[in-house]
């Protein structure tokens, strides 16, 4: 166990609708304007971050044990391929939805949908 196996406690997010900083699923289809709105919580959220005195373990933190939703600053998309890139091993198993299909957290694998066939 070592320094980053533990949450960081704290921090300017506490007290905030949780949804901000964990969005509700990237369905592949949603209204413009609940995009919009999804769009605006995630820039609250990265830039409430950027003023975190504990944003660079809550990164490490997150990269190591969660898949999902804003941490440190960076999203669960971002952390995923941040994730790849250096190689470091995920302890919880996370499915993205992405537009289009979903994305593996912990390997980056992108998997997308069959496009359904109409019945004719
Ligand atoms: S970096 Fe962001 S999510 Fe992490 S403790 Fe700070 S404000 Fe909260």
């Amino acid at each position: 166990m070592d320094k980053y196996d533990l949450a960081p406690v704290g921090g300017p997010c506490c007290g905030h609708p949780t949804e901000i900083w964990f969005p509700p699923s990237r369905r592949g289809h949603i209204s413009a304007e609940e995009r919009k709105q999804r769009v605006a919580n995630e820039q609250f959220a990265k830039d409430t971050c950027l003023s975190c005195d504990q944003r660079m373990h809550c990164l490490e933190y997150s990269l190591r044990h969660e898949p999902f939703g804003t941490w440190g600053g960076y999203t669960e998309i971002e952390r995923a391929h941040m994730r790849v890139n250096r190689g470091i091993n995920l302890t919880r198993e996370g499915k993205l939805t992405i537009p289009g299909g979903s994305m593996n957290a912990a390997t980056g694998t992108v998997t997308l949908k069959r496009p359904q066939r109409s019945a004719e």
